[in-house]
């Protein structure tokens, strides 16, 4: 049993405020601040009738075997829901495995599934090979698809609208609502990828039925975890996802969990630094010469700009930089290597700052992401943002270098 006192405040109080007291233990761990880690495949029960008791239980959080998880699965599942805003979460192996499971938990042979053309480039993998081959159409759409232009996109057969908003590469933020409206219409499930959007965009608001989490993003908020979470916001929806999930085998390990939940308790004070330090760089690096677009949905010249204003309550830190075209690959080159605070790698959300070149990963077939010059992705961590800037310049310098001048 969760400690009441705690639970009381969760109903009242702010976000920040829950995130501290969300998967608490309460009495049961004995004072300790902390849920217990637990580790473990089988559990053992008293006596048989307690145990069919148990299997009977398997869309609640019950402890019947490992697979369906330990009370420290609970207590990050309880945690993401609430970030959600939904009611039941599923943790998953990764980011990855929180856009599968629920694909294949709603879609089968024969069926129809539209993604939006800016979507996650496994994402796109998975949808061209396994889905297709199991018999799964996708259909690509632009992202800033009109809810007239989707309605030309619906077959009898589409069952899932699937929206990444904004898109992790080019930042279009989706008309959510409008589109949701009319994949409901059709009687299509509604799927996002909330990963950029948490806790800044509540999805069962705005018409979504499935939400997703990469909690390798900024829910871990270390980049030392790979995990996923989904979450439903019925019974209905629960039952499916948690079945698939459960013939999938799905399973995240314990320690994940842990430290998961250890990111949760300092997601609200992370967000909102790295929501003023991203908006500080992003608005900075628009006065800068180089510079001939920044892709920031709170950013006017953002595609998609007037429906995070609409739909959203913040912004997280990662956003593209699009180069005036005299800039070639070369140069961009160049400037990346020639910083030394900004890390060069995939994934984003952690406590450190992140650039990357991106014109020549996106993967499109329905014609758009095209900006007009060379593009960059940025991630800004929790350096002082004077020492992000001066990183830039270094890089900047780089450019010029290259560029010729
Ligand atoms: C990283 C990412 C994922 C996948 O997360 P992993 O845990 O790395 O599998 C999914 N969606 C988006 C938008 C991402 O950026």
């Amino acid at each position: 049993m969760p400690d009441d006192r705690l639970d009381e405040t969760s109903e009242t109080a702010r976000f920040a405020t829950r995130l501290t007291q969300v998967g608490r233990p309460g009495a049961r761990a004995h004072g300790f601040v902390n849920a217990a880690l637990v580790r473990g495949s089988t559990v053992l029960h008293p006596d048989l009738a307690h145990r069919a008791g148990m299997e009977s239980q398997r869309y609640a959080q019950a402890q019947i075997y490992g697979t369906h998880g330990t009370p420290t699965h609970f207590a990050l599942e309880n945690a993401i829901a609430e970030i959600e805003g939904g009611t039941r979460c599923q943790i998953v192996s990764s980011g990855l495995s929180a856009i599968t499971t629920p694909l294949l938990a709603f879609l089968k042979t024969g069926e129809h599934v539209l993604v939006p053309d800016n979507v996650y480039g496994p994402t796109r993998r998975f949808c061209d090979g396994m889905l297709a081959g199991l018999g799964i159409a996708t259909t690509y759409y632009d992202p800033m698809i009109t809810a007239e232009g989707l309605e030309g996109l619906m077959r009898p057969g589409t069952k899932v609208l699937f929206l990444e908003s904004p898109g992790s590469h080019t930042f279009e933020v989706q008309d959510v609502p409008a589109l949701a409206a009319v994949a409901h219409a059709h009687g299509a499930k509604v799927m996002i990828d909330n990963t950029w959007g948490i806790h800044f965009f509540q999805p069962f608001q705005h018409g979504c039925d499935v939400s997703i989490q990469a909690a390798t993003k900024y829910i871990g908020g270390h980049s030392d975890i790979i995990l996923g979470a989904v979450t439903v916001a019925n019974d209905a929806d629960w039952k499916r996802l948690r079945d698939a999930a459960t013939a999938l085998g799905q399973y995240a390990s314990p320690d994940d969990c842990w430290l998961a939940l250890r990111g949760v308790r300092s997601l609200g004070v992370r967000l909102k630094h790295q929501m003023e330090a991203g908006l500080d760089v992003a608005s900075w690096l628009q006065t800068r010469p180089e510079v001939l677009r920044v892709l920031h949905p709170a950013l006017p010249d953002s595609p998609g700009h007037a429906f995070w204003k609409r739909d959203f309550t913040g912004a997280t830190s990662l956003f593209g930089v699009v180069l005036k075209p005299h800039h070639g690959i070369d140069a961009v080159g160049a400037m990346i290597d020639g910083m030394t605070l900004f890390g060069i790698g995939a994934s984003w959300g952690g406590f450190e700052s992140l650039i990357l070149p991106t014109s020549g990963t996106i993967s499109r077939s329905a014609g758009t992401g095209q900006f007009g010059g060379e593009m960059m992705r940025l991630h800004i961590g929790l350096e002082d943002v004077a020492d992000i800037k001066a990183d830039l310049e270094r890089g900047f310098a780089k450019l010029h270098e290259a560029t010729g001048g």
